[in-house]
């Protein structure tokens, strides 16, 4: 298993997945699944953690390792 960031041009290795569910409006980062599904993307940290959701969805971060800067957005 060797995961890459979905980010065009990244290629750092995956330490996250990123899923979501349009019926909920939210967006979750997870540390990276097991298994890896096409309805998901896998991320680096950096990229993770620039993350935002669209306006009006929420994101849950429900990473174990979370950074030291946590990143906050409004709405
Ligand atoms: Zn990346």
């Amino acid at each position: 298993m060797n995961r890459r960031c979905a980010r065009p041009g990244c290629g750092r290795p995956a330490t996250t997945t990123l899923s979501y569910a349009y019926a909920q409006r939210t967006v979750w980062l997870d540390d990276l699944h097991a298994e890896d599904s096409p309805a998901n993307h896998d991320l680096c940290a950096p990229h993770a953690d620039r993350t935002h959701p669209p306006k009006g969805w929420d994101l849950k971060d429900r990473r174990e390792l979370a950074p030291v800067h946590r990143l906050r957005y409004a709405g």
